[in-house]
């Protein structure tokens, strides 16, 4: 039998997201649970990889199967699909295996022509309605199939309502909307040269094919790639009877929340329009009611409504998104999923779900999206500050944080100017899907109209962005780029702040506070250490840093950097006399001068993680970082070295290098001048024998030796080391621990690393560099070509950001199996950017590591990625 590209809704269950995407999955569930739900059915998600596999198109197979399946639907609904009489109008709507708010396209009324149109009107006794109907399918359709300008059609709109002098697009009459879908037709005849299609099963391939091309389109790309989706999962397009939203008085469509998104109060959140379509609610044209008006309204609606959501709820035992039509009193959804909640929510959230029994723990766990931790780890406003700003206006807080910066009035400019190091708060009268760019740069969004559910509210609090929409009291001119607010006018200049917890937008620039963990969230985490296994350290090379991160739970430090403490001004001198040196007596001398500085830093370190375990690695980067690259920079230092100009541009000439990042670093400058290595063992082990003594702590010091290779690179600086410490340790008659291991970041030592193993106490591997060998790309030269990458779908992701588990990720796991060959206790990390990296965390959790090690503000996300590891493959005996 050939492949099934269409099922109907009955024919489907949750359980097949990947095959009929999120939202048909879904639908086809509700039908199965006796929901009202309009009936249809979905064209596959392999009919989508297919349409790209064929050249971008439809082949007649997929073709006929629709039409097949249309004719069912016709028999089940009992009505006629293009027919003149009952006819059957349906909706064409996209829906993805994740959902992606607003970034593909649907199409609504379609089936409509000259005649269906006359029959609606005739049938539903509204030719108000039809027409309504009719223009909207028109506008749509040209928009998603032709791909003419929807903004044309607005403008066509808006001039009709001005000549007939009304507000709003209800005001207008069943002859005007007539008129105006002359005018639309009239307008696509110019445009396309040809008349607005009229066969029904014709707009319908169409429709189905513009939905799958629309997967490809530049906004769905970028929402995409932020948020880790592959191009190769494909959009699923449903196709569904139409309900009327829009028929009248008794009428209406809605967006509902089962529990609340932005603050996860267990309470419907639900917002509607009466005599209106399911667009209009997201649109913002209209500012929606809250759903407790529909009760007095239609008594019976609402009930049936509330009990549907609890018993979705019940069903999914998540918090649910969903859409809902009435038409004339007849309940129908359109749509659930688990709904998108800011951070703050899904704590609490998760929380109440396990305590009102709902989910356990474990599922508690796998409910919060790791990432999203992050907009917690966003600072506050400062409370006292804050009392000095003037409140300019108050909108709804439709997501959380604090944002400062000045103002921006479109994506593009929020972008540029982001990208010149400006913060900005993009502040638009409402936000449309190709503003996304603009606002993943800007700092905070600002809406002028909108609800809680508007386009700007629901894409913020995905992205974890402070955002306020519906702030009325604005007045916004884009193109004289003005904000007025209180008579007030503000420009691209000036600064406000916005509160995305409470809505306030004030004058200024406020101060802002360092976040921290308590109340749910300090539960939730709770939770994740009792389940998780894989330890979680912190990249830190300063106090602060080290401070902060033991405050979000960091276990340890997994990498200090040592190279950026001989930056700071105080040191940078002695370093430098050090590279000028021409004999060992004279860098031992600068060398001697850095020691004391470096024991200090060491102490301050070990002192700030109170006895936990720290790493250290020793002097990496290659030394011509460490010199000037201007003249006069170069002529100033000469003097202050007491040498001549001649001699350190000799010296800077001798240190260029062609490619430094496979050049002389790591263990390489301690096999050359082992003076470093010596200075550097010095500092570890006296600090830590002071502050072990002075705090009665038994710290273990770990020295990690960078960039080995070959094992005998590391035999040699470790004997170095060993020396060095043992001597110390002896003289001061003191009692210290110590290990000495490796960095694995290079290729060579991965296969070899049964070998280094018999030298190593520990491995941590340098994920950076191990990809940026692995790949044989530099990390600091491959962003501008990477980009072409991404656009031509080479690559779907940053191997730098998310590890590439099939190719890098094989290297991590060979050095795994053979080191532990070896030494099976043998300990492992990794202190590369993807130890803070969800997927990869899970990664290094199934290839058994004992710890990541990531920033600090990573650390929490870091362990919430590691308990879901554990829970999704537990190794706990
Ligand atoms: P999105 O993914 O952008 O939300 P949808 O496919 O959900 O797009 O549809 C857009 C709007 O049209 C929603 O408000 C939805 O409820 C409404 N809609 C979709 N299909 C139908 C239908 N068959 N009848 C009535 N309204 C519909
Ligand atoms: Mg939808
Ligand atoms: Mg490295």
């Amino acid at each position: 039998m050939s492949k099934k590209y269409v099922y109907l809704f009955k024919e489907g269950n949750t359980t097949m997201k990947n095959l009929l995407g999120g939202k048909g999955a879904n639908l086809s569930e509700m039908k199965n649970i006796g929901i009202p739900i309009p009936d249809g059915f979905v064209v596959t998600t392999e009919a989508c990889n297919k349409y790209y596999d064929d050249g971008q198109k439809l082949t007649s197979e997929v073709v006929d199967e629709i039409q097949r399946t249309m004719d069912t639907l016709e028999k089940e609904t009992g009505k006629n699909f293009g027919g003149d009489t009952n006819p059957l109008l349906v909706s064409v709507r996209s829906g993805a295996r994740a959902s992606m708010p607003g970034m593909m396209d649907t199409i609504l009324n379609l089936g409509l022509n000259d005649k269906t149109v006359e029959v609606l009107a005739k049938e539903s006794g509204s030719e108000r309605f039809a027409y309504d109907s009719y223009r909207r399918f028109i506008m749509m359709f040209s928009d998603v199939v032709i791909e003419l300008d929807k903004q044309k059609f607005e403008k066509i709109l808006e001039e009709m309502k001005e000549e007939k002098n009304v507000e709003l697009d209800t005001e207008l009459t069943a002859e005007d909307l007539k008129d105006l879908v002359k005018k639309f037709k009239d307008f696509y005849r110019e445009a396309k040269g040809e008349e607005f299609p009229q066969d029904a099963r014709e707009q319908l391939i169409e429709a189905v094919t513009a939905v799958f091309r629309s997967w490809d389109n530049p906004r769905a790309n970028v929402y995409r790639k932020l948020n880790d989706i592959p191009s190769r999962w494909g959009t699923a397009v449903n196709v569904q009877e139409m309900v009327f939203g829009n028929m009248g008085d008794t009428s209406g469509s809605g967006v509902a929340f089962s529990r609340n998104p932005a603050t996860g109060e267990h309470k419907i959140y639900a917002e509607y329009l009466m005599n209106a379509q399911g667009e209009d609610v997201v649109a913002g044209i209209r500012t929606p009611r809250p759903i407790e008006e529909l009760e007095a309204q239609m008594p019976e609606v609402y009930k049936e409504f509330m009990d549907i959501v609890a018993k979705l709820e019940a069903h999914y035992k998540d918090m649910q998104d969903m859409e809902f039509t009435f038409e004339d009193g007849k309940l129908y959804f359109l749509q659930t999923r688990n709904g998108k909640r800011t951070a703050q929510a899904a704590l609490k959230i998760a929380v109440d779900m396990v305590e009102e029994g709902i989910v356990n723990k474990e599922k508690a766990i796998l409910m919060m999206d790791p990432k999203q931790l992050d907009t917690l780890l966003h600072p506050t406003f400062d409370a006292d500050d804050m009392g000095h700003h003037e409140v300019l206006v108050a909108g709804l807080p439709a997501s959380p944080g604090a944002a400062t910066g000045k103002l921006a009035f479109t994506a593009q400019e929020a972008k540029d100017r982001h990208e010149a190091g400006e913060r900005v708060i993009l502040v638009r009268q409402e936000t449309s899907p190709e503003d996304i760019e603009g606002m993943i740069a800007a700092e905070g969004i600002l809406t002028v109209r909108g609800g809680m559910t508007s386009h700007a509210a629901v894409v913020a609090r995905g992205m974890g962005t402070c955002c306020v929409v519906g702030a009325g009291g604005i007045k916004v001119n884009e193109e004289k780029k003005t904000m007025t607010v209180n008579g007030k006018v503000y420009t691209t200049e000036d600064f406000i702040s916005i509160d995305g917890s409470t809505g306030n937008v004030y004058d200024g620039e406020i101060e802002s506070n360092e976040p921290e963990i308590s109340g749910h969230f300090e539960t939730f985490m709770g939770w994740a250490d009792e389940f998780r296994t894989l330890k979680v350290r912190t990249n830190a090379d300063t106090p602060h840093d080290a401070e902060q991160a033991v405050k979000f739970g960091a276990e340890g430090i997994g990498l200090t950097r040592t190279e950026h403490m001989f930056f700071a001004e105080d040191r940078i001198f002695p370093m430098r006399q050090m590279i000028v040196a021409t004999t060992e007596e004279a860098r031992r001398t600068a060398l001697e001068k850095i020691l004391p500085m470096q024991k200090a830093d060491f102490k301050g370190i070990y002192k700030a993680m109170e006895g936990r375990a720290v790493t250290i690695r020793f002097l990496d980067p290659p030394l011509h970082e460490f010199l000037p690259t201007h003249q006069h920079e170069i002529k100033q230092l000469a003097e202050e070295l007491k040498i001549t100009e001649e001699h350190l541009n000799g010296v800077i000439t001798d240190l260029h290098e062609f490619n430094p990042m496979m050049g002389h670093r790591g263990c390489r400058l301690a096999v050359s001048y082992p003076e470093i290595a010596e200075m550097q063992t010095r500092a570890v082990i006296e600090a830590a024998i002071e502050v072990n003594e002075e705090n009665g702590w038994s710290i273990v010091p770990e020295i990690m030796i960078p960039l080995v290779g070959d094992v005998n690179e590391l035999k040699y600086v470790k004997s170095i080391v060993v020396k060095v410490a043992d001597q110390i340790i002896a003289d001061r008659g003191a009692k210290l621990d110590y290990l000495v291991g490796t960095m694995i970041e290079i290729p060579r030592a991965c296969v070899t690393a049964d070998e280094i193993a018999k030298e190593a106490e520990f491995f941590s591997f340098g994920t950076n560099d191990l990809t940026q060998m692995a790949f044989g790309f530099s990390r600091d030269d491959a962003g501008p070509f990477l980009k072409h990458y991404y656009d031509k779908k080479v690559y779907d992701f940053d191997p730098f950001a998310k590890l590439d588990q099939e190719g890098v990720g094989q290297f991590v796991k060979m050095a795994v199996e053979k080191g532990r060959s070896v030494k099976p206790n043998l300990k492992l990390g990794v202190c590369g950017e993807h130890g803070g990296d969800p997927s990869s965390v899970e990664f290094f959790h199934n290839v058994g590591l004992d710890y990541v090690s990531c920033s600090p503000f990573r650390v929490p996300v870091a362990r919430l990625a590691a308990a879901q590891a554990e829970v999704r493959n537990p190794r706990k005996k």
